[in-house]
């Protein structure tokens, strides 16, 4: 009965989804990390002036939200970078995945850029890369020089290529309370007055604690946006 039940509810949910089609998947070498091209043919991305989230049917009555990095909006192709080093169904999905296949979802809101010009600071762990590519790609540098902070496991490698086109992200080697302290001692190091918005998305004890931390600093005079996206 039960299954009867779960089975009509999914039913339900996929009639209400849009579809997509896996174009690409690339896996970074030294990375739990997988680049997925997705191409959206239903989708106006012109209008997209947001960061979104893609949220996806990663199993039966399982959804998980991935963030559209680099689309373009003649191909309508976007890609995900999704991080996958942990036991969770939407890892397990995203490790399965190639190109031909088809992926269900639903698109959403899921941040604004700043409605001020002036630096940017951004504090993530590896399953908010995406969701800061998506700000860069929002924003103009010139009006919006960013610094982003990554907080990445021990050995977690991240391809030069990616450095050499994003030389505004900086990498931290530590996660849990080591990385914490890390990026502490990283935006001591700087002038926090010099930053008009503050960004942290990524797990949520660690944007909740970032978020108290640079509240408290006397120097910090951004408005500041967290996002949780896993605990
Ligand atoms: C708006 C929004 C945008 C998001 N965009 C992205 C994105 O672009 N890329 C991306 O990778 N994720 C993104 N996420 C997070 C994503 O939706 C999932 O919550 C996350 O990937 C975990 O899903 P899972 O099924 O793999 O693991 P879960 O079933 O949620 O968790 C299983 C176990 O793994 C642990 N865990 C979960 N995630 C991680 C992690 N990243 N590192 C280490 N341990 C973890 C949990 O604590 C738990 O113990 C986003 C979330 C939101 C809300």
């Amino acid at each position: 009965m039960v299954d009867i039940l779960k089975k009509a509810a999914s039913g339900l949910m996929e009639r209400m989804l849009s579809s997509a089609l896996v174009v690409a998947v690339r896996t970074w070498p030294h990375a739990d990390m997988h680049e997925i091209d997705l191409y959206l043919p239903d989708i106006d991305m012109d209008s997209w002036d947001t960061i979104k989230r893609l949220k996806c049917k990663v199993g039966t009555l399982e959804y998980r939200d991935y963030t559209p990095v680099l689309w373009n909006s003649e191909t309508n192709v976007c890609t995900m970078l999704i991080d996958s080093g942990h036991a969770g169904a939407g890892s397990r999905w995203v490790r399965t995945l190639k190109p031909g296949d088809q992926v269900l979802f639903g698109p959403a809101h899921a941040a604004s850029p700043p409605s001020q010009t002036g630096p940017i600071l951004c504090f993530a762990d590896a399953s908010a890369i995406g969701h800061f590519l998506a700000l860069k790609q929002l924003t103009d540098r010139s009006e919006h020089p960013m610094d982003v902070v990554v907080m990445i496991p021990d050995g977690y490698g991240i391809p030069e290529i990616f450095k050499e086109e994003n030389p505004e992200f900086h990498f931290i080697n530590g996660i849990g309370q080591a990385g914490l302290n890390m990026m502490e001692q990283w935006f001591l190091s700087k002038d926090l007055r010099d930053y008009n918005s503050i960004y942290i998305a990524g797990n949520v004890s660690m944007t909740k604690t970032l978020k108290t931390k640079l509240k408290a600093s006397p120097n910090v005079h951004a408005r500041i946006k967290g996002y949780g996206f896993w605990s």
